[in-house]
């Protein structure tokens, strides 16, 4: 994907997130690999109003190149790109159920969600808990670190997922799948449920 391409991608990508309200105001963010290093979505910018021209263009360092400043939680995005081999896109949100979901007490930190679809299983797998730290502290940072070698997804305690991806399609479609998940989690609760058998489960895993 040439970078006027990859821009626009971003752009279209963020505007349909945010339209179909699945993060709100100025949250969340979206980055994707490009030749010689990012691009990454603005701070402060929303996904809903994203301008092709000044989408944030870091070097391999992290350097801004071009565009406005990055996100603030850029170090999120490093991480996994650090962490995960093959990642070719990251995004954050701040999706209302899978937020909700982040603050429940009772919650197994080693995995979140139970396997309640074939395609949850497919495109998340297992979700791990990343303790809460405020907004600007880098101990998040290590946090995330601790798991993204193993994990593609991680979910952020009273904050949001952040998903790795080899492309901004597969990303994508891994962060809607989990925030699908945790809606029907949460419509679930109280209920006697059949969720996936161990045995089913790793049938789907790779
Ligand atoms: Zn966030």
């Amino acid at each position: 994907m040439n970078e006027t391409k990859a821009r626009e991608a971003i752009c279209e990508i963020g505007a349909s997130i945010f339209n179909r309200g699945l993060t709100a105001g100025s949250s969340g963010n979206i980055s994707l690999r490009i030749d010689g290093g990012w691009l990454m979505t603005p701070t402060n910018a929303s996904l809903g109003r994203l301008d092709p021209a000044r989408l944030s263009k870091l070097d391999d360092s992290l350097r801004l190149v071009a565009g406005d400043a990055p996100t603030k939680e850029s170090f999120l995005h490093r991480v996994m790109y650090e962490e995960q081999a093959g990642t070719g896109a990251v995004v954050h949100l701040h999706s209302t159920h899978s937020v909700a979901v982040s603050c429940l007490a009772e919650v197994d930190p080693a995995d979140v969600l139970p396997p309640i679809t074939a395609y949850y299983v497919m495109r998340v797998g297992h979700l791990p808990l990343v303790p809460y730290y405020r907004p600007g502290d880098m101990a998040l940072a290590e946090a995330v670190r601790g798991f993204a070698g193993k994990h593609h997804a991680v979910l952020l305690a009273n904050h949001g997922p952040v998903v790795a991806g080899a492309s901004l399609d597969a990303a994508v479609n891994a962060i809607e799948e989990l925030e699908e998940t945790a809606r029907l989690y949460l419509l679930l609760r109280g209920a006697k449920t059949r969720f996936l058998s161990p045995t089913q489960v790793k049938e789907l895993l790779p």
